[in-house]
């Protein structure tokens, strides 16, 4: 199989790029190794996600589904015995910075929306696993081999890889690219759970907003949060040194 543009990973990382290349008249392939709904954690969207989502032409799409609106974050100190409020901003096409919402997201619904709004506007998609890249002598891709449903091994040359695959860091773990350095903040670990009946703000927008993410620091690198998914269910998580 031969593509301009191979994209590894369907996640909305995959799914967004596709959707730019295609306004650009370029039809990429996607590769996804698993079944979309599929869980994954990552909730609480970014304003400059909101930004990217909107360009995208998605804005009424996120509110018909429901997603929560996001004003902002509220941090409480070590004991509760303080907390602020962090507003969620974006800037616009000048770079003005200014208030903005964004929304919380279940990842299994956001996510396959993203991939069936790339697929339903041009992208096509192949179901498997990348296996191993494909270098020329000079270091640079001419491929990548897929490892398909069924077993089967294919070759896929393309012009073009572009490493969607979050955490697993495809290139980079075949040596493609620079290699991955661990931070002090890939250090943790996160619990996490989804839970009924959590009791929320009541106010109608910004801070006291029922929607906000709310995050509780106890120490360095060991902390928590509350995320609304949808209008019954918070998630919750605890990170941990
Ligand atoms: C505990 C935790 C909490 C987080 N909370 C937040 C949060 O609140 N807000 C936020 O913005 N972010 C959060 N993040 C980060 C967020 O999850 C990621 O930034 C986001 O998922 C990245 O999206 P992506 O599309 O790049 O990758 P992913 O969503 O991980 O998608 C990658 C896709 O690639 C596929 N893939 C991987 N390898 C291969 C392969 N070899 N072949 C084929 N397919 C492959 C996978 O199946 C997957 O579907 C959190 C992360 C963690 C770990």
């Amino acid at each position: 199989m031969k593509t301009d543009v191979l994209i590894i990973g369907g996640g909305p990382g995959g799914a967004a790029a596709a959707m730019f290349l295609i306004r650009e008249g370029i039809t990429p392939v996607i590769l996804e190794q698993e079944e979309f709904p599929r869980f994954h954690i990552g909730e609480s969207l970014t304003g400059e996600a909101a930004q990217v989502l909107r360009r995208l032409g998605l804005e009424e799409k996120m509110n018909q589904i429901g997603h929560p609106v996001k004003h902002g974050v509220r941090v409480y100190g070590t004991n509760a015995a303080n907390s602020w409020f962090v507003k969620v901003s974006s800037r616009d096409q000048d770079w003005n910075l200014s208030d903005s919402t964004t929304w919380q997201v279940r990842r299994s619904e956001f996510d396959h929306m993203m991939l069936q709004e790339a697929l339903s506007r041009g992208a096509k998609l192949i179901r498997g696993t990348a296996t191993k890249a494909l270098p020329y002598d000079d270091g640079s891709l001419r491929g990548i081999v897929v490892r398909r449903l069924d077993e089967s091994e294919e070759e896929v040359e393309t012009k073009m890889v572009l490493d969607c695959s979050g955490q697993a860091t495809f290139l980079a773990n075949q040596k493609v690219t620079g290699p991955k350095y661990m931070g002090s903040y890939d250090k943790q670990v996160a619990f996490f759970s989804h839970v009924r009946g959590a009791i929320r703000d009541t106010g109608t927008s910004g801070e006291f907003a029922p929607n906000n993410t709310h995050i509780f620091y106890h120490k360095k690198f060991h902390w928590s949060w509350f995320i609304p998914v949808d209008q019954e269910i918070m998630s919750v998580g605890m990170v941990t040194p």
